[in-house]
């Protein structure tokens, strides 16, 4: 675990507050089975759609690429959110999605 969380705070520095609407997805790779914990900012990390009200689809999306330590499939994580900016869709290729929350995953 010590590596771990110093490849963590490498990755992600010292802003690991949190309870201010950051989620954690927590994404395995399809091929070698590596959990990757990824942090989403939706203050910084979503792109608006421009939507006005009464329209349909997605106000924000969200597309990140992923790349864990033990191989190079690189996993597209794309999630959609609605005017609130809570989740209503999400698609993963290359992995599959296991947690998506506020908490921030300890023991990976
Ligand atoms: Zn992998």
């Amino acid at each position: 675990m010590g590596w771990l969380h110093t490849l963590w705070r490498r990755l992600f520095g010292s802003a690991q507050t949190g309870g201010d609407g950051v989620l954690w997805a927590v994404i395995e790779c399809a091929r070698c089975h590596e959990r990757i914990p990824v942090r989403i900012d939706p203050r910084t990390d979503l792109q608006s759609e421009y939507r006005e009200p009464g329209e349909t689809g997605p106000w924000y999306t969200l597309h990140k690429e992923v790349m864990g330590n033990r191989c190079y499939t690189l996993i597209h994580l794309y999630l959609e959110f609605g005017q609130q900016r809570n989740v209503t869709a999400q698609q993963v290729s290359g992995g599959q999605l296991l947690s998506l929350g506020p908490e921030k995953p300890e023991d990976i």
